[in-house]
């Protein structure tokens, strides 16, 4: 694949097509995040500004949220699918925050680019350390 700027858009669709994601570039880094809740989606979430991101939703189509915790913003799926496409926040942020799953990313765009993870607790037994008090999951 050639080099593309690095301010070329990238897109993300999810598996059935109903939902695409237009983001202004690629991501510097991506996060693997480990939390409670997106270790599960095993996603990997590049950080953007809502503003500068397209959602484009086929007609008769639509998402699923799920919204928990804080409740400050909702990660969306396909209905279709199940994919998970995004989280967007739902209340007023001093800096406007989104993530895209770059898992619908085209792999051959997403490469290079950094991995990094948060919550690193891999090496945590299933069952041990200290879960959010809203995580409902039993092992
Ligand atoms: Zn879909």
């Amino acid at each position: 694949m050639a080099e593309k700027a690095p301010d070329t858009p990238i897109k993300a669709t999810c598996h059935c097509g109903d939902i695409s994601i237009t983001a202004p570039r690629r991501p510097a880094c991506v996060n693997e995040c480990q939390c409670t809740l997106c270790r599960r989606y095993a996603v990997a979430w590049a950080y953007y500004d809502p503003a500068e991101v397209k959602v484009e939703i086929k007609e008769g189509a639509a998402t699923i949220k799920y919204i928990w915790g804080d409740r400050d913003h909702s990660f969306d799926f396909c209905t279709k699918c199940g994919c998970m496409c995004y989280w967007w926040p739902i209340k007023e942020q001093s800096t406007p925050k989104m993530g895209l799953n770059t898992r619908l990313v085209d792999p051959d765009e997403m490469r290079y680019v950094t991995r990094n993870i948060d919550y690193d607790q891999l090496y945590v037994p299933i069952g041990e350390g200290t879960p959010h008090p809203e995580d409902k999951a039993k092992y």
